[in-house]
Formats: structure tokens, sequence, C-alpha cells
């Protein structure tokens, strides 16, 4: 057999960062001279064969935003192959986007990229703050075989570090990457960085230098004799004399073979020699485990988390709400507008590329990013109102024309996939005056709301209670007419619904009986500073911290919601905590307590504390900031100046929850400083869970013997987890992204509120004051504690519920053909699932719907017949057929799997 030569396989690319250090629009001017560029020497330069677009399709409509003249050019360089898209729509943080966002994505990205006539087949997260362990099995399941990333992995060879047989290590920059159901991909870490071909001279001698310096840096990790070199970097304009360079390469070293590459032929030739057996396995999650713990920018999930709050907001809107409700309405023969949603999600999905939703970046990109939120969400909200109205006007009310014709009908939707119990609270006009009609506010003034009960559909009575009642201005704006306004008296009602199936809605009117008083109207708080329930008893003690005894397993968790405050000299990337500083807490405070809502369904108490910070750093951090000091080399403490924080605490109990309910809002006027919550769980257990994309994480509460960084914050989705088999307690949480895990005897889980830091950090000094986050900020979560490892999946059910309110619409009393409790689709399963989505295909009309295997164990699910739905088959994360349906209804799943049904409908016409 001959010596193959061995191989360089040059790629030219740029990492298009379309917001960063400078804001959108400036980088955006310098992509246009950049795009500019490549189509002329792609047009001028035969020998120039291609280049690789940084596996996001965005940029192309952002330059074409600005030449549209230039489509059919770019086009025709695609279909030439001479340009390499996708296979994502933006080149996202996994861990701080939802599993349904990282699948929009890709299926965003899959979708343009074919319509522009090629797909880029490689799993690209070259920027990717650590990669999600799920990663390996969508990819897998969209056809991708080949994942290229530049972050998470050690391997060996680092600073000559030869570790024991250690699974996150790998001797080569390839390895074999296995997602925790056993799909794998070959992972190729850009170990030498994804800049490692840049700027390779043509001049012989510099040549030279240059290549004995790169070849000798890639023999020492590639696994294959065909080397990955990336000629660009981030924001790199193209190397027009890169031909050139590549002939003088030839002529230098004869014995290696040098081609203008691409990597879909990278991977086929690696491919082609690599022998599986060779390469190492990792497996699941890449955080970077096995490094020191100083590089991993973990703690960009707690810059900026305004964003992050946001950004939750809107992707669960969209996915739990917005597109399960348009799922019915198509189901019941409505038009499902595919291009609003679309629009809707790519407008999210601007504020899901790393640098964005990280909060790394100058001030003017995330001004920019609040705008995208609200947008993406206003035109959610008149799609979701206008499918609202389109299923009301079908729902059946007449019913409640018995009481009389003054009865007030509305509509409660479950949009989940579960059970769901709970307090509802709905917005009623009791009654309204249109300017059409000359305003009578005087009858609108008296009217009177006492002589109304509230019943559902079998005339059974609910206790409810009203919030708050108002006149308000509002309008309608018909389709067909001009808009029409009016006053109405708007009361805002809360009452508790009970086991409301999964996509399901039922009805409910206001009705004029004698209302019953209800023996059974016991209030929530009996006892001084306490509330409870069949499930719980809370105490709040002096210190405003709670102590929760939890009834069914009879355990008790004591100090639970004390805060914590620590300085932080680090940067929009990574917390640094301010030198000789002791974090200061809540424990020892005196704090108010009020109790301010008490009924038979929910009871609240405010907790107040007026609590003494300092107000910033010391002057010097700004000084080590403007001198470049790394910040993990600084000395500025914190000042000795304090400053008063006062943070308000709303802890609630529900009649039947079982869970306790948390809203904390707070005016922040202080700096370079972090915030928060402590939950010392006095759990023994070595190991936690956290929700990630599409996996309930299992992760040591102990870093690597490599770690040295005294912080060990995590991403987390959902919640966060601690259990052992006595016992164990669940966060919940809306937004906020990072946790860690204190190590000390009560295995305390910290919840990181807020942080507030001066500048970007990276490669210079960029300040960024609005990174300090002063003025008003709101943080919700709730406290579950449960019994052990016996029934934690009912606690991450509730969990992944608790993110999702009710939807509700009011009706008049009126005939149709929908009755008023109805569940549009169901499915059952005895084991550990959770489903993530319910929509209508991209491009297709069939109904997808979405789960994972959150167990290691292999489980089965049903989907009951239903007269809406024709057949089903088994799809993947990009809604192609995989399978016939085999069994009549069961479908199995392997441990950890990930597993799409489509649907075909059977509409009603
Ligand atoms: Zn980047």
């Amino acid at each position: 057999m001959s010596q193959q030569k061995k191989t360089i396989h040059i790629i030219s690319h740029t990492h298009w960062d379309r917001e960063w250090y400078l804001p959108y629009e400036k980088h955006h001017y310098l992509l246009i001279e950049f795009m500019d560029q490549l189509i002329e020497i792609l047009e001028a330069d035969t020998d120039f064969k291609s280049f690789h677009l940084d596996g996001q399709t965005i940029i192309l409509d952002d330059y074409l935003e600005v030449r549209p003249e230039k489509k059919k050019k770019i086009k025709r360089l695609i279909e030439d192959g001479r340009i390499h898209v996708g296979p994502w729509y933006v080149l996202q943080d996994e861990f701080l986007t939802s599993s349904e966002a990282n699948i929009r994505n890709l299926q965003y990205g899959f979708k343009d990229a074919r319509k522009w006539g090629s797909l880029s087949k490689i799993g690209y997260f070259p920027d990717s703050f650590g990669n999600m362990g799920q990663a390996p099995q969508i990819l897998h399941q969209a056809g991708i075989k080949h994942a290229a990333f530049g972050r998470g992995v050690k391997p060996t060879g680092f600073n000559n570090l030869v570790g024991e047989s250690d699974m996150y290590e790998s001797p080569y920059s390839e390895m074999r990457w296995q997602a925790p159901d056993g799909s794998e991909v070959t992972g190729i870490l850009f170990a030498n960085w994804y800049c490692n071909g840049n700027e390779i001279p043509v001049e012989r001698d510099l040549a030279k230098k240059y290549w004995d310096g790169h070849l000798e840096a890639m023999e020492k990790y590639a696994a294959s004799d065909h080397f990955l070199m990336l000629n660009g970097c981030d924001h790199q304009p193209v190397q027009v004399d890169l031909s050139a360079a590549i002939r003088t390469a030839k002529e230098l070293y004869p014995d290696y073979e040098f081609i203008h590459s691409n990597f879909n032929d990278y991977v086929n030739a690696i491919d082609r020699q690599l022998s599986k057996p060779k390469l190492k396995e990792v497996k699941g999650e890449l955080r970077s485990q096995h490094t020191d713990g100083w590089g991993t920018l973990v703690n960009t999930a707690s810059s900026r988390l305004y964003l992050k709050r946001m950004n939750h907001e809107v992707q669960t809107f969209l996915e739990k709400e917005v597109e399960p409700l348009a799922t019915f309405a198509y189901l019941l023969g409505e038009d499902y507008d595919h291009d609003i949603l679309e629009y809707a999600w790519k407008t999210l999905m601007q504020n899901h590329p790393h640098d964005s939703i990280c909060g790394c970046s100058v001030d003017e990109v995330h001004r920019e990013m609040v705008t995208r939120f609200e947008k993406s969400k206003h035109m959610a909200e008149s799609l979701k109102q206008a499918t609202l109205k389109k299923i009301g006007a079908k729902i059946d009310t007449s019913s409640f024309i018995q009481y009389s014709n003054q009865s007030v009908p509305f509509v409660l939707f479950n949009s989940t996939g579960l059970p769901k119990t709970g307090v509802a609270t709905v917005e009623i006009d009791f009654i309204r005056s249109y300017f059409a009609d000359g305003v009578n506010r005087k009858s609108i003034e008296e009217f009177d709301l006492d002589g109304y009960a509230l019943v559902d559909l079998d005339g059974k009575e609910y206790a409810y209670h009203i919030d708050d009642v108002k006149i308000v201005f509002d309008y309608d704006l018909p389709k067909h007419q001009f808009r029409q306004p009016y006053l109405a008296k708007r009361a805002t009602v809360s009452f508790e619904a009970k086991d409301v199936p999964s996509f399901s809605h039922r009805t409910f009117a206001f009705v004029q009986i004698a209302k019953s008083t209800k023996a059974d109207e016991r209030s929530i708080a009996q006892e001084a500073n306490t509330l409870e329930n069949n499930f719980l008893k809370v105490e709040i003690n002096p210190n405003g911290s709670l102590t929760i005894f939890d009834k069914q397993t009879k355990e008790v968790f004591p100090n639970l919601l004390i805060y914590e405050n620590s300085g932080d000299i680090g940067n929009e990337y990574m917390y640094k905590q301010a030198s000789e500083d002791l974090p200061i807490t809540t424990e020892d405070s005196e704090a108010s307590v009020e109790l301010i809502e008490n009924t038979s369904i929910r009871a609240t108490y405010e907790i107040i504390h007026q609590w003494e910070i300092p107000e910033s750093a010391e002057a010097m951090l700004q000084q080590e900031q403007q001198q470049l000091v790394g910040f993990n080399t600084r000395k500025s403490k914190r000042s000795n100046k304090k400053i008063l924080l006062t943070i308000t605490t709303k802890v609630s109990l529900e009649k039947n929850g079982t869970g306790v309910n948390v809203e904390v809002t707070y005016d922040n006027n202080a700096k370079d400083h972090r915030l928060r919550v402590l939950f010392p769980t006095t759990i023994e257990s070595s190991h936690h869970y956290a929700d990630s994309i599409f996996e309930v994480a299992k992760r040591n509460n102990v870093p690597s013997e490599e770690w040295t960084n005294p912080d060990y914050s995590q991403h987390q989705q959902a919640f966060v987890s601690m259990h052992n088999d006595v016992k164990g307690i669940t966060i919940a949480n809306k937004g906020l992204n990072e946790y860690e895990i204190l190590r000390d005897k009560a295995n305390t889980i910290a919840i990181t509120l807020l942080r507030a830091v001066g500048e970007l950090g990276d490669w210079g000094y960029f300040p960024t004051p609005e990174a300090q986050c002063l003025g008003a900020h709101k943080a919700s979560f709730k406290i579950f504690p449960h019994i052990g490892n016996r029934n934690r999946e009912i606690v991450y059910h509730d969990a992944y519920q608790y993110a999702v309110p009710w939807s509700t619409l009011q009706l008049p009393v009126q005939t149709g053909e929908l009755s008023g409790n109805y569940q549009y689709f169901s499915y059952k399963s005895d084991h550990p699932i959770a489903q993530t989505s319910l929509k209508v295909a991209t491009n297709k009309k069939d109904v997808m719907i979405r789960f994972f295997n959150m167990m290691d164990q292999p489980g089965s699910l049903e989907i009951k017949a239903n007269p809406l739905i024709d057949t089903k088959y088994e799809s993947n994360v990009i809604e192609e057929k995989v399978n016939e349906w085999i069994d009549k209804h069961q479908i199995n799943l392997k441990p950890y799997e990930i597993k799409t049904i489509g649907m075909i409908p059977n509409r009603k016409k």
C-alpha cells in the first residue's frame, strides 16, 4: 500500500457575530462590505473554490436586505457549491434557548438553506459556550453525522497534560460524541481554534515560517491524515490572495497535499479513513467540565438577566400557547398561519446568537434585543387573539341561558400537554357601553357585580375572588368594520380550576343565582406568618426565610429563601468575586412580613428586606478595566460606602398547590455585584439534576479535580432539583438560567437573580454601563418539596407546568358546533416523558407532537384515538416521515429518546 500524502483541507470562512463589540448595524455595514468582496473574488478567481458561510443562513437575509439585487448571483454561487450555507438559522447559545427554540433554529435553517439550493451538512457550533448533550441525537435525526465545535472538551494534548482515562478527554480533535440515547456523531473539536488557518502568507519565507508552526500544531491533534485548517476568524475579511498562498504552500511542501476544501469534502475524507475504535468517545453535555473553570463563559447565563426573562416569556408563549392553540383551531378546520409564526420565531431567534442572548455585547446591542422581544411577542399575541376568537366562535355556551340572559360565559384553555390544576385569573367585562350607542357612564358605574355565582357547564359552583374592578376604555377591531370603542366594567377574577385535561378547554359562566356560602371556605393563612394546605405548611421566619414542612414526607426544610450578595469584579462573561470579599446574606436580618391576600383559594405574604449593601466596587476597578488587567488577577475590593437595597418578596400558596410561589421585585441601585437566593436543601447527595435541552441532566455537585475557579455555576432551563431516596427539593424558575450547588454540608442550591458588571470583557476594554442592570427587576420561581427519587417526574411535570399560564376568552351566550368542554387531543404514558411541542409541520399539513423520555429506562406512549386525527407516523426533528405506525396506538421510546409523531388530520370542513 502506498503511503498516502497528508492532506491539508483549507476551508475559507468568517465567523460572523451579527452583533457583539459593535452595535448590529455597524457589524451589518461590515458584513455588506464583506459579502461584496466575497462575490467579487468568487467570480474573479476560479481557483478560489468555495467559502463556508458560518453555518447560519440569516447573514444572507441581512445582506440582501440592503442589496436585494444580489439575490440571483448568490443563488448561483450556492447552487454551484461555491458558497456553503446552513444548517442553522442563527448560531445560537444552546443552553440559554429552549429545547424547541434549538429545533426551530434547525428547521428554519434547513428550510432556508434548501431554498438557496444547498445545505452544509455539519452541526456547526464554532463559538458555542459549551454544547448540549442531546446535540448528537438532534443532528442524527436531521441526517447530520458530524459536529464541529470550539469549546466544551479538553483534549489530553492541551498543556501536555495526559490525564487518566477520563471520559471527557480525547487525544485527538476528532472524537465520537454520543448523546444520552446512544445516537452518535463524529465530533470535531477546533483544537487550534477556528482561526488556525487565518491569513496564510504568499511570500515564501513568511510562508515557510507560518507552515512549519501550523503543520506541527495540526499533526499534534489530528487522528487522520486529513488536517483541518480554517482560513478565517471573527468578522475576518476574505483573504483575496489565498489561491496564491496555496500555490506557495504546494511548492514549499511537495510531501503534503493542499486543497481549498469545504466541510462536506473534509468530513467525507475523514470518514473514509477513520475507524471508529480509534476515536475516543465523549458523552453527553460538553460543558468544559475538565478545565480549570476560568474560561467556560458560563456566567453569561446571569449576564443581563432581564433578557433571559424576556426570552423565557416569549419562547414559552410561542411554544406552549400560540402554537398549540393554533393547532387546535387547525384541527377544527381553520388555517394555520405558517408565515406569521415564522416571522415571530425568526424575530425572536435574532436574539438567540451566542453574543446576543448571552448578554455579552455592548449596550446598544441589548437595547435592540428588548425591541425584538417585544416585536415577536406583539405579533404572537395578535395571532393568539385571532386564534382564540376563531375557536371561541364555535363554542356552544347556550346552556347558560337557563340562569338568565345576563349570564357571562368564558372559556379556559389548557394549552399544555399535562392536566392542570391551579388558580386561574380571568378578566371579565360584566357590562360594556359602546361609543356608537352613546356611552352611558352612569349605568356602568352603577352596575352591580354582586349576585353572580361562578358555575361550570354541569352547574357546579366555584368559589371565586374579585381581585380588582375598574371602568376601562377599550375597543374592538372587527375584520370588516371600523374600530368600535367602548367603556366596560372589567373585573379581574380568580378561582381554582381543577384537573383540566391536557390540550383542552372548559367553559364557565358568571350567572345570576343566589351564591351558596359553602362550609369549605377556609382561608389558607390560618395562623400568623403561616400558609397551609393539604400538602404543605409554610412558616415565614423573622428574617424573611421560609421553613417548609412537607406533609407527605414529614420532612422539614428550614432556612429556604435567604438572599446572598457578593462583589463581582468580572465582566459579562465571567463572575469574579471581589478581593477579600465575603458574601453577605439576609440570614441575620429582620424582615417585615405582612399578609396581603388570604382567601380559600390562595394566600400571600409580602416580605420586605431593607438591606444595606456596598454601592459598587472601589474606584480601582475602573483603572484595572482600562489597563486591561485580566479579571482573575484584579485586586479591587468592594466600596465601604453602603446603599439600600429594598427587596419585596411575595410568597403564595394555592389551595391545591404542591409548591410555594415566589415573586421577587427590587430596584437595583448598586454596581459590581451579584444577588442570589439560597435554598439549603439539607439533602445528602453527590449529584443533582438540572433541566436542559431535551434532557434532565444529571450533574455532580463537586467539580472535577482540574477545576480551580471557586465558582461552579451551571446552566438550567425550567428547574434544578436535588434529591435522594428520602426527600427532595426542586426549584422551578422563569428565565433564571444560572444556579450553583454550594458544596457545604447543606448542599445549598443558589440561584442567581442579578449580576451587575461594567464591562464586556474578552479581547479589550468595552465599557457596558447598562450591564450594571440598574433599575427595576423581577424574578419568579416556585419551590417544590417532594419525595426523593420515587415521584420526581411528577414534580418535573409541575415545574414545566409552572411556566405556562391559562389562556382565557370571554364569550357571549351563543350556540355553536363545539362542546363547551372539549379535549382536542390526548396521549397517555405510564412512563416519565415530557411533551415539548404541538404544531403544524412547516411546509406540510400534518400535525406534529414531540416528546422526550426523561429517564434511562425504555418507555412507551399511547396516542388516543381521535376523530380529528386520521393516521399517525413516526417522524423526526425536521418533520420528515421516518416510519409507518406499527402498533395501533402504542409507540416505544428508547431511554432519553426525542420522539416526534406526525399526524394526518381529518379536518372538519
Ligand atoms: Zn461568536
